[in-house]
């Protein structure tokens, strides 16, 4: 484990051309303080987590004093909004500060949020505010808990310079660790604005930082090839293999994310990682009750980001950066990645949801069970992650007569008892009635059905009353937090209460884009 000096830096990205953004110098927040650094993400840096409370750190991360390592840089970027094409995007309030390079080779971004103003903050005052970073700290954990790929969150700085948002807060840094913080809307902006020479540079640049394998093939294909045409024609071949790994690992993201009962909220081009991260929490939300037109962003109108809506506007953006790729890639090539999407995310998200049912073999009619059991948790709103968790309790030969198990999560147990049959029944294919075989079996898959349905997921009440805890001081709450999303599938008795069903106020909060 490092101090901050002695990490590390080799920062590729401020050595592409002026095109790809502008170094800027961090502005300085008042009187800083430490809020919260996570023990994982010290870890994946090698970094000592002891670092984080020491006036070095501290200050370095809030503006107050430079650091020889980094060299700050604000990302230029633009972007679909809603569905509109933004040029004015880009890091608004967040600098690149360097590339952290770890014993093992493994290379991350160190990002700060909240640093002060860039050429690209338009209106905005370049700040972050307490609440928000707390809400980005910890979904970071949850989905980092849950084993889903995201973007981390390293530590949040507190100050006591004002922020003005619909009311005075207290500005802060979120400190952001990503393998890379590029985005659709990176190539979008060199597309658009005709700097074709650049996007393949930027291109060939997330090969060879990103895709190893790619890499490897563009030099051998490369390699050797005099003939102009024939080294075009391999160089698009190279694109093309990118461009399919772009949407793989989205339909994957997307896929864990309806699997989990997430809400990302803005889904807008600009906030999509070509690497499938979750990138940028605003107005996120884990779903409470089973609602698939479940819209978490309150200035969302038209419900454009609604939880069932992912999947296809993941799609859409996808079309965007092809589109963006166009000078690189045949069209044929892009329309080929973005029809195999559905299929890819289908398929991952069976898969998934085979795991959280404890099936393992894959049969016809499960689709109608899958389609039975969200049809019943719809139409009697029942809280998505308590359900999975239960059912992740109950022995197959108690399946039929378990309704009670359930407390009162269903309106109507007859309907989950009509359901619950079917499972058990569908389970026989699995578990042959061989009594001392069967108990082995079925404790087994109680068991793996435990690694895939979490007892613990970052509900907005408990973002919320971490929130109001931290604004008056006291931050216990979110260290408590950061341990069961940590580690969401164990049973942490201490913090049952974290686990219960939300209290009937909760569905009274509202998140909007301000942060
Ligand atoms: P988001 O809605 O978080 O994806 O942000 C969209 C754009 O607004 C990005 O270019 C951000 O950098 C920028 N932005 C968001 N908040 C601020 C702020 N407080 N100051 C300056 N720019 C901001
Ligand atoms: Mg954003
Ligand atoms: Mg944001």
């Amino acid at each position: 484990m490092r101090t901050l000096s002695e990490l590390v830096f080799h920062n590729t990205y401020s050595e592409l051309p002026k095109a790809f953004g502008c170094l800027v110098t961090p502005q300085p927040l008042d009187n800083p303080f430490l809020v919260s650094v996570n023990p994982h993400v010290c870890e994946l840096l090698e970094l000592d987590p002891r670092q984080a409370n020491t006036p070095c750190f501290i200050n370095v991360f809030t503006g107050n004093s430079a650091f020889s390592g980094f060299s700050p840089l604000a990302m230029k970027y633009t972007g679909h909004q809603f569905g509109q094409y933004n040029p004015d995007l880009g890091d608004g309030r967040g600098l690149l500060m360097g590339e952290v390079l770890t014993s093992t080779g493994k290379k991350w971004d160190i990002h700060l949020k909240g640093s002060g103003m860039t050429p690209y903050s338009r209106q905005g005052d370049g700040r972050a505010v307490l609440r928000s970073s707390i809400r980005e700290y910890l979904a970071c954990a949850a989905m980092q808990g849950l084993g889903i790929k995201t973007t981390h969150a390293l530590a949040i700085l507190g100050s006591t310079t004002p922020v003005y948002r619909e009311k005075v807060e207290r500005g802060a840094t979120l400190i952001r660790v990503a393998e890379s913080h590029l985005r659709f809307g990176h190539f979008e902006y060199l597309f658009y604005t005709g700097q074709h020479a650049e996007l393949k540079l930027l291109a060939d640049y997330l090969i060879k930082q990103h895709f190893d394998d790619l890499y490897v093939q563009q030099e051998l294909l490369i390699h050797g090839k005099t003939d102009e045409h024939e080294t075009e024609v391999a160089h698009k071949k190279i694109y093309a293999a990118m461009f399919q790994r772009i949407v793989d690992l989205t339909a994957t993201m997307i896929a864990n994310w309806q699997a989990a009962g997430f809400a990302h909220g803005v889904m807008n081009t600009d906030n999509m990682s070509v690497l499938g991260l979750t990138f940028d929490y605003g107005p996120y939300a884990f779903l409470d009750n089973y609602d698939p037109g479940f819209i978490c962003n309150h200035s969302d109108y038209s419900g454009r980001y609604a939880f069932n809506q992912q999947p296809s506007i993941a799609l859409w953006n996808l079309s965007a950066l092809g589109y963006a790729l166009s000078p690189l890639v045949e069209k044929d090539a892009i329309e080929q990645s973005l029809q195999g999407y559905q299929v890819q995310l289908q398929q991952q998200y069976s898969v998934t949801m085979r795991r959280k049912l404890g099936l393992i073999e894959k049969r016809e009619e499960d689709t109608v069970l899958f389609s039975s059991l969200f049809d019943l948790l719809k139409s009697q709103a029942v809280d998505y992650t308590l359900f999975f968790r239960i059912l992740s309790d109950i022995p197959l030969h108690e399946l039929s007569t378990s309704t009670d198990r359930f407390g009162d999560l269903f309106d109507c147990p007859r309907s989950l008892n009509i359901w619950l049959t079917a499972y058990a029944t569908r389970l026989g294919f699995e578990i042959k009635p061989f009594t001392t075989v069967q108990k082995q079996d079925d404790e087994q898959r109680l068991l793996r059905m435990k690694k895939h349905n979490p007892k613990f997921i970052l509900r907005n009440y408990l973002a919320q009353q971490a929130i109001d805890k931290a604004q008056d001081g006291d931050f216990l709450m979110i260290e408590q937090l950061l341990q069961v999303l940590g580690t969401p599938f164990d049973e942490h008795p201490e913090f049952n209460e974290f686990a219960a069903k939300p209290p009937y106020w909760s569905k009274e909060l509202a998140i909007s884009c301000s942060s």
